[in-house]
């Protein structure tokens, strides 16, 4: 079997780009055709600014903390349509649902102690991709691991 050369960036990627930023964010919304309302914005500009990973109840509580009007049933329904359109990150938990500002593929470590979830990049070697690939018979475009464990240093609280 001829081999093919090996594409090590992914440049080519017919894919839309990665959503970097929130001018991204709102771009690609503009770019879909999805309507940039006030309380749509609000949502955005809160998840690329506390970078976490949030529970609808926690982003209304934040919004309305900052004075922003915004009701119960208009953060759910943007926080739909925006992880729909794969313009936000969506994390399906036994206790609901987290939002993060990240929508690309990208890893996460879990903390034990206070239940964080921070965003990391990580790339494995390609000689254990092609070890799976071989395994499986399955050509990997993407990947997330989710890592767990304590903190090295206890939080202070
Ligand atoms: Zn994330």
């Amino acid at each position: 079997m001829e081999s093919l050369p090996i594409v090590m960036s992914s440049t080519q990627s017919p894919k839309p780009s990665a959503i970097r930023s929130l001018e991204d964010a709102v771009s690609r919304c503009q770019g879909l055709g999805m309507r940039l309302s006030r309380q749509r914005r609000y949502i955005l500009e809160l998840l690329w600014t506390d970078r976490e990973h949030l529970s609808a109840r926690s982003i209304y509580d934040r919004l309305n903390q900052q004075g922003k009007e915004i009701g119960h049933t208009s953060v759910y329904q943007n926080l739909e349509a925006l992880s729909d359109q794969g313009i936000i990150e969506c994390i399906d938990r036994a206790d609901g649902r987290l939002y993060g500002n990240i929508s690309e593929a990208h890893s996460h470590v879990n903390c034990l102690d206070t239940q964080q979830i921070l965003d990391v990049h990580v790339e494995i070697p390609i000689e254990i991709l092609q070890k799976i690939e071989a395994e499986t018979g399955i050509k990997i475009t993407e990947y997330r691991i989710d890592f767990y464990g304590h903190r090295e240093v206890p939080v202070d609280l």
